[in-house]
Parts: C-alpha cells; structure tokens; sequence
C-alpha cells in the first residue's frame, strides 16, 4: 500500500493511494485514526484494516488533493551521515566504522511538494536525496535478522542542509534542521511493496538537471543494521523516520560548487516509491511567529 497523508475539503487524514485515485480511509474505515502515527501504532491490525477497506472505499481523484507530508511530526528524526561509498569516495573521508547518526529536529518536516526557504540566516542551501524507512512497531534491542519486522514502509527524503551551519560547530543538529528542511513523501510504501530496499534507484534533478544517481546498494550500513543499531540504545517507536544518507552530487562538493537559490526546483525519485519536488524560495518575512 502507498499510505498518504492529504488534505481535502479542508480536513486533512489519511489514506490509500492507488493509482490516480486516493481512498480515503476517513470515510472507508471510520474505525481507524485518522492521524499517520496514531494508525502506525495500531500495527498489524490496522494495517489489515486499511487494507481490506481500500478496495471498496470512496475514492477521490489525486489531482484533487494535497499531498502532505505522510507524517507530520515524527517522534524522531533521526538520519546518517556519509554512508554512501560514492558519498565517502568524493568527501575524501574514510569508510566509517561506526554510523555517523545526527538528528533532524520533527519541526524541520514539511510536504513532498511545499516550498523549502533558503534561510535568513544563510545561502549555503544544499540538497541530499535520500532513502527513509519509518518504524511501525516498538522496539528495544532488535537483531539485524528481525529488523524487517520493525519497519513499516519507506519515502523519499530531502536532508536539506544548511551546509555553514553543519560545519561550523561539532555538532550538525543546527545545519540540518530550519523549518521546512525535511521534505518526505510523497506517501509511505510499506514493506510488503519493497521486495529489496538496498537495491533501489535513487536520482536527485536540480531544475531537471541530474545531479545525484546511485543505488541503495552503495549504503555502507543497510536500513537492517540501522535498525539494529540504533535500538541498541533508545526505543524505536512507531512513526519514528530514519534517512538513510546520501550519495555522491551534493551541491556543495560540485565543483565549482552548486547551492540552491529562490526559484530552484529540486525533485528526488527513488524506484518504486515515488518522487518528491519542492521548489527552493527565500525564507519568507512571516516566520516569526
Ligand atoms: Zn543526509
């Protein structure tokens, strides 16, 4: 299933995307939340619930709707650095022993298709496509061998990044996290759909140009062993996205380098999930709220 999150009519829930239509799962099974992270932590059950219920459900045509991002406020967002071996070949850094993982702070989340601001506070806006995989099921210390069972589905991320602001202290939490720097979607493919997730296209366009194309297969450590990993320290729950990192072509190793300015368009697809394309615009003057 392709799980969305979209607005229509003014109210915003979830649903089952097939083909150019949307179930909507409001109205085809009332029972369930109607918020991406309440439904995830109904697990199996739920799943099985929207399942049966998207084949006879009330359909709305997808041109109809807005696309939002599948989950709105994830308990965490976590990501990894430098865990492409193209990635790491044009860093010049060695390969990583250990996974490089820094947070996306929940705010920073915004729809597949919703304007990212290059900030106030800086122009060094670059992008990196990337592989995310969400939890679905609560878990403390999962081996690699059950980690499969732990992940609900997967989406596109863009890791935008603020790359003076990434640098200039030790730590990346700040860089990587102004509002509107985490655009995911355009919906959530489950598990199920992926037969292999470490073998998956991955292309990034900067106004239709390519910019970035490698495979899932260069990840250095696999969503399995992220899983593994990660849980090894704090509880993985439900809703909770992890990006997997990205591949060599980010703007700002280009050489000469290639930022993001107002009026870029960036669109990441990744094979057979689908594509996100934010357009790049100036933090606007109504922020401040
Ligand atoms: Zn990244």
């Amino acid at each position: 299933m392709k799980l969305a999150t979209f607005t229509h009519a003014g109210a915003t829930r979830i649903g089952v995307v097939d083909g150019d239509e949307i179930v909507d799962l409001s109205a085809a099974a009332p029972e369930l939340p109607t918020e991406m992270v309440a439904f995830l932590e109904g697990g199996c059950e739920a799943m099985e619930t929207a399942r049966a219920a998207s084949s006879g459900g009330p359909r709305i045509a997808l041109a109809d709707v807005r696309l939002e991002a599948p989950i709105a406020r994830p308990p965490k967002f976590l990501a990894v650095g430098l865990n492409y071996a193209d990635h790491v070949a044009e860093s010049g850094m060695d390969t990583p022993e250990y996974p490089t993982i820094f947070n996306k702070q929940s705010t920073c989340v915004t729809g597949p298709n919703d304007p990212v601001h290059v900030p106030k506070a800086s122009h060094v806006l670059d992008y990196e496509g990337e592989l995310g995989f969400v939890i679905g099921r609560r878990g403390r210390h999962v081996s690699r061998d059950d980690a499969a069972d732990y992940i609900a589905g997967y989406l596109v991320v863009n890791d935008a990044t603020v790359r003076d602001w990434q640098f200039r202290i030790p730590t990346w939490t700040m860089g990587k996290s102004f509002d509107t720097h985490g655009p995911i979607g355009p919906w959530i493919v489950t598990s199920d759909e992926i037969r292999d997730p470490h073998r998956l296209d991955l292309r990034t366009y900067v106004n239709g140009e390519l910019r970035q194309e490698s495979n899932t297969k260069q990840l250095i450590f696999d969503c399995f062993t992220l899983v593994e990993h990660l849980s090894t320290a704090f509880t993985l729950e439900p809703g909770d996205i992890i990006a997997t990192g990205t591949p060599s072509g980010v703007g700002i190793l280009r050489k000469p380098p290639q930022l993001l300015k107002a009026g870029d368009v960036v669109r990441i697809e990744i094979e057979g999930i689908g594509e996100i394309e934010n357009p790049i615009i100036d933090e606007p003057d109504d922020t401040a709220r």
